[in-house]
């Protein structure tokens, strides 16, 4: 592990600046999973009440020195704006891809950030103003089809994935969280520099700083005339996802439309799983407790997180891995 980092209230308050766009934020768990070995991310809440806990200063600077590993999401619901683009890619050959992008981002005279990662890397873009989602997707989609770079599509192959990830946000949603550059990555245990200054917060601070920010007149510009590709709309949340809706509630997820044969022990359902069974565990089938009382509430006895039950049935709640 690296020695100890310090984060500047100006580096704070810089990071803020160009990365926070909405206080809701996710955490990476400091211990991996017992039985998949990887570091989560889940939307932290108040011990007691159970609200939802919003981004302070204080958590950037954990964050940055390394103490914690925050998630950040590009929407501003309010808004529907973003004020930065992040293009995530982690296959073989994502790196030849990332500074292909970069390479022609430059020729639009849009300075872009690459940043390490565990493979591959991220690129980051700046908004001078925060802008909307959709526009700024319909830039970055319609490069990279003219580029011939590969979109990742709903499980499909591999290729690029680009935050933010929706046109916009409902109430309720938040869309899709990247790990909030400069931080310790939990799983790899090391902190992912950008390429761009020297491996220090102050000079990769500056660096980000100055950076040419993309203006409302360029962006204009930039997508006139241009639509987001069909293949990649993805204005709403999936269909089968509203048919559960509730109007009071939003949507209403049932797990035990999702789950195999259950029997009763005691005042719980107990059936197999979904998310040990992606690994192969719970061959007994009794990880899974779901409240008879209650079905909306379910737990696994090996600790796998709503989270990771949701996706694993096919109905991830709306807070995803961040790269
Ligand atoms: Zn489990």
């Amino acid at each position: 592990m690296e020695a100890a980092i310090r984060a500047s209230a100006q580096v704070v308050s810089d990071y803020r600046r160009l990365f926070v766009n909405r206080l809701a934020y996710t955490l990476q768990s400091m211990r991996p999973h017992t039985e998949s070995g990887r570091h989560y991310y889940f939307r932290p809440e108040a011990k007691g009440t159970g609200k939802a806990l919003g981004l302070t200063s204080a958590t950037l600077q954990r964050h940055l020195e390394g103490e914690i590993t925050i998630g950040l999401y590009s929407i501003n619901p309010a808004t529907q704006r973003s004020k930065w683009v992040a293009i995530d890619a982690d296959y073989d050959g994502a790196m030849e891809d990332l500074l292909k992008l970069q390479y022609h981002l430059l020729k639009d005279s849009v300075d872009a950030a690459l940043e390490m990662s565990k493979r591959g890397g991220h690129l980051w873009i700046f908004m001078e103003k925060p802008a909307l989602a959709r526009d700024c997707r319909i830039y970055i989609y319609n490069l990279a089809l003219r580029l011939g770079v590969q979109i990742k599509a709903a499980g499909l192959g591999e290729g690029i994935e680009i935050f933010p990830k929706h046109d916009e946000l409902r109430p309720g949603e938040f869309g899709n969280a990247m790990r909030g550059p400069l931080g310790v990555h939990r799983g790899a245990n090391r902190r992912y520099w950008f390429y761009g200054a020297d491996y220090d917060l102050e000079k990769q601070m500056a660096y980000l700083n100055r950076l040419r920010k993309i203006s409302e007149d360029q962006l204009r510009r930039f997508i006139a005339g241009k639509t987001l590709p069909r293949e990649f709309e993805r204005k709403h949340p999936p269909l089968d996802d509203r048919v559960h809706s509730l109007p009071a509630t939003g949507r209403e997820f049932r797990i035990l439309d999702h789950v195999g044969k259950v029997r009763k022990v005691g005042r719980n359902y107990v059936t197999r799983c979904p998310s040990c069974a992606e690994t192969g565990h719970d061959r007994g089938g009794d990880n899974l407790a779901i409240s008879i009382e209650d079905p909306r509430k379910y737990l696994c006895w090996a600790g796998c997180t709503r989270e990771m039950i949701r996706r694993a049935v096919g109905c991830p709640i709306p807070v995803r891995r961040t790269a």
